[in-house]
């Protein structure tokens, strides 16, 4: 169980499939094993050891797929970067993965000033390396596996500072096989990669096309036109997406003019989708199956799957049954099992969930209890083993002893069509401890009507679930994942700023 050993089988079973493609190149499999046969040739010039940790700051490229492969060709393990981290915070990577050297993609090269680097750490340029590989022999595959470290992988940062999440060959290969039991992987399949590959939903469908040996387009980061083009042209199937990515796309001003009935599958996750904002997709790309993933870093991205979400029906909403070997629990807050169909706290155990956190005991400690991995979420299962993700426990609100899951509001809110986008959170209230505030970024430059919201969700909701106070924003803040930063926004609200939030 190695992670570059689907790679070596379609080399094998399929030697002129093209595994990579960036731009107008492409690469067969053999041509990627022998390119990262190279560069692990360099790394081992470099003095770069199993075990030791390689860190990588770049965009999504062929170059930095071929790093990764060739870390772990020679059994090192990778520790990708946020390109969205300021100095200090990859300074605070770097010093936490200690790692022997970092690759630095040249696009990037602005990033590294003010970047402390750590005095064990070699920096390099990707492209000086390129050239050292083009005239390396190729080092021999040590084929590193099962519970070897593969990826110190940071989690989102949606809740705090990011957690070093340590992905072994086995975490990731398992997740790898689990996903293709719940949605196989067809024959002649190319996904569009569009999610960045430091975090692990981008990660885990690369290797999962890998371990399928068919194709991947890579494209440098998401930018709507260019992936609607590739989706006409590229002879795309399948695309990997988060909600804000799919509100991106339908928003481009010219849609309509792209012809997308080859897409045949779109997969989303990462945060819970609009109801309204799903059906608008689904009628997008009449052709494609939808599926919705649900996972997270600490399960190699893996929990559950939903391939039914056109057929909707009660379950449209569930995230699907718990993926192959994945055993999930509901959990009370004193730890025991909830009734069938009570909402408390997921909790996973499986082959493919972390066993820690790298360098952070404590943070592992309380992630973990008795072997399960307590995942946050607030989750509920119904009598055929549905799980339904409700929202993060965190983001949870508590007013006047009531329970309020901000998604649930969301969904109500961006029915109204003066919504284009929104967020709720819990805000400090004397009387009932937390009030539901709803930001809010308006459709068009029309000057937003508080009242007439209120009254859409008091409609909709029970009273206790309406926003007490709308605040109308320009935008909102995002992770580089794509989710919305409800941590920063909370924080905002004790600023000046909240004082245009409108009482009602
Ligand atoms: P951090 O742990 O650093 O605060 P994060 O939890 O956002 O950040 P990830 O591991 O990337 O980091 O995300 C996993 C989380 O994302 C899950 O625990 C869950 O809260 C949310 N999530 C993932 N998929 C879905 C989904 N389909 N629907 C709703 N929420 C989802
Ligand atoms: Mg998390």
């Amino acid at each position: 169980m190695y992670l570059t050993q689907g790679l070596h089988r379609a080399s094998g079973l399929t030697p002129r499939k093209i595994a990579l493609r960036e731009g107008a190149s492409s690469w067969t499999y053999p041509a990627l094993l022998e390119w990262a046969g190279r560069k692990a040739a360099v790394l081992r010039s470099h003095g770069v050891l199993p075990g030791d940790r390689v860190a990588l700051l770049g965009v999504n490229s062929a170059a930095y797929v071929s790093w990764m492969l060739a870390c772990w060709w020679m059994g090192a393990v990778i520790q990708p970067l946020n390109t969205r981290w300021s100095a200090a915070e990859l300074s605070q990577g770097l010093a936490d993965g200690a790692p022997r050297m970092l690759l630095v993609d040249d696009a990037l090269a602005s990033h590294m000033d003010d970047v402390q680097v750590p005095a064990q750490t070699a920096l390099w340029f990707m492209p000086e390396l390129e050239q050292q590989a083009s005239s390396a022999t190729p080092a021999v595959d040590v084929r590193a596996g099962g519970d070897t470290l593969a990826a110190i992988l940071y989690t989102g940062g949606t809740t705090g500072f990011p957690k070093g999440a340590m992905l072994t060959h086995s975490n990731l290969w398992s997740a790898a096989v689990a996903r293709q039991a719940s949605v196989p992987t067809a024959q002649g399949s190319c996904v569009l990669l569009v999610a960045p590959l430091f975090h692990v939903a981008g990660l885990g469908r690369l290797m999962g096309q890998f371990l399928a040996g068919e194709s991947v387009l890579m494209q440098r980061g998401f930018a709507p036109k260019a992936v609607l083009q590739a989706l006409q042209d590229d002879a795309v199937t399948e695309i990997l997406l988060v909600p804000s990515m799919i509100q991106m796309l339908l928003d481009e001003p010219a849609f309509s003019s792209y012809q997308l009935d080859g897409v045949l599958r779109v997969i989303w996750g990462a945060s819970p989708i609009a109801p309204a904002l799903l059906a608008r997709a689904l009628e997008a790309f009449p052709q494609a199956e939808f599926v919705h993933a649900y996972g997270m870093t600490e399960t190699s991205a893996l929990v559950a799957i939903n391939a039914r979400v056109r057929q909707g029906g009660a379950r449209g909403e569930s995230v699907g049954r718990p993926a192959v070997g994945v055993e999930v629990r509901i959990l009370t807050p004193d730890g025991h099992d909830a009734a069938r169909g009570a909402v408390g706290e997921l909790a996973v155990r499986g082959p493919m969930v972390i066993k820690g956190y790298w360098n952070q005991p404590d943070e592992t400690a309380r992630a973990f209890a008795q072997g399960w991995l307590l995942t946050g979420d607030a989750a509920r299962l119904d009598e055929d083993g549905y799980l339904y993700v409700v929202d993060r426990i965190k983001d949870m609100i508590v007013s006047g002893g009531e329970n309020v899951y901000g998604a649930e509001v969301e969904a109500v809110l961006m029915q109204h069509a003066q919504v284009a986008r929104c967020a709720v959170i819990g805000v400090k209230h004397e009387r009932w401890g937390e009030a539901v505030h709803a930001v809010i970024v308006p459709n068009s430059n029309d000057a937003p009507d508080a009242e007439a919201l209120h009254e859409h969700c008091r409609l909709r909701l029970a009273t206790y679930k309406c926003p007490k106070t709308y605040e109308f924003r320009n935008e909102l803040p995002m992770s580089a994942a794509g989710k919305v930063l409800k941590s920063v926004l909370r924080q905002s609200q004790s600023s000046p700023r909240a004082a245009v939030a409108a009482a009602l």
